[in-house]
């Protein structure tokens, strides 16, 4: 098949993983720079027009998508959906899962476990809010945040009114979320590829930090899921509509609960933890589903 890979890094680990993998099948297969696109509205067909020429017919498109051209990047998968070319995650897929109050509300709706949360912007609301969601110690986010960067546990209510009272005084949005103790400190990050979790990793947070990530001196393995927690992974990815996808789960008393969904999952931790060629996995079942495109079980 004929394959484009929208990055805007072509040196990237996980760029240049799924070029190989691409390659050694013996696929033809380009990185494409997502802000080198041109989207022609004015024709009859819906177009595409890449560095200044008509780009050339693809049979599918792998969207690496980074936090900082999502509104762009959206728009050029949407404009590929529109003319038949097969991706594995849709334009309303990747922006759904950007926008954490969104991403959540729709993954409530479905009836996804997560960790109890709520959004307030009223001063006034602030301490029912928290009481609602189990009381102190509990957990505030930014809604714009990554790498743990702007995620705080707080140890009382009054503290958690301080930095809510902080971070709206900037107007920053934040969420307030259960602190899932039992947890302690470790997550799952599981990487759905079409109906199944290829690969999954165990992060766990160092010392008396509580997050996990790599970036805060988290360490990670690989770790075997359970029935439950692979189908509550691939159920939140096609929710969102995301047919590849990191969902990042906490182990809840009773199971489960979905963090985050990830439309563009970094390659290197996991392959690095689990020895498994995840990049493989994501393009064989693009080459099935561009060779079978009836076959797309959505929900199980
Ligand atoms: P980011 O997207 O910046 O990584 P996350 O929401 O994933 O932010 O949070 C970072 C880490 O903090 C998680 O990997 C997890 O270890 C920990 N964490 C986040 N939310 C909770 C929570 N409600 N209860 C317990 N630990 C949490």
């Amino acid at each position: 098949m004929k394959l484009a890979i929208l990055s805007r890094a072509p040196r990237a680990y996980s760029t240049q993983r799924l070029r190989a993998a691409a390659i050694d099948r013996g696929h033809n297969v380009k990185v494409l720079d997502t802000l080198r696109f041109a989207i022609d509205l004015s024709t009859d067909e819906p177009d595409l027009q890449f560095r200044g020429r008509r780009l050339s017919l693809y049979d599918a498109v792998i969207p690496r998508i980074g936090n900082s051209v999502t509104y762009y990047g959206t728009a050029v998968v949407r404009q590929f959906e529109q003319m038949d070319v097969y991706t594995p995650n849709t334009a309303n897929g990747i922006a759904n899962s950007r926008d954490k109050l969104r991403a959540m509300q729709i993954l409530s709706r479905h009836g996804i476990a997560m960790p109890a949360t709520t959004f307030v912007r009223n001063r006034a609301d602030v301490i029912p809010a928290i009481e609602r969601v189990g009381g102190a110690p509990v957990v505030i986010k930014l809604l714009e945040g990554t790498q743990g960067i702007g995620v705080i546990l707080a140890p009382s209510i009054k503290v958690a009114e301080a930095i809510i009272e902080t971070l709206q005084s900037t107007r920053q949005n934040v969420l307030i979320q259960r602190f899932v103790q039992e947890s302690r400190g470790r997550d799952v990050r599981a990487l759905v590829v079409g109906d199944r979790v290829v690969a999954a990793m165990r992060r766990t947070a160092k010392g008396d930090e509580f997050r996990s990530n790599v970036h805060r001196g988290g360490s990670v393995e690989k770790v075997d899921v359970d029935a439950e927690f692979e189908r509550t992974a691939v159920r939140a990815a096609h929710i969102m509509g995301l047919k590849v996808a990191g969902v990042d789960m906490l182990e809840g008393d009773d199971g489960p609960l979905v963090m985050e969904v990830n439309s563009s999952p970094g390659l290197e931790g996991i392959e690095t933890a689990t020895k498994l060629d995840i990049a493989g996995a994501i393009v064989d079942y693009i080459d099935n589903q561009v060779a079978f495109p009836q076959i797309d079980v959505r929900e199980r």
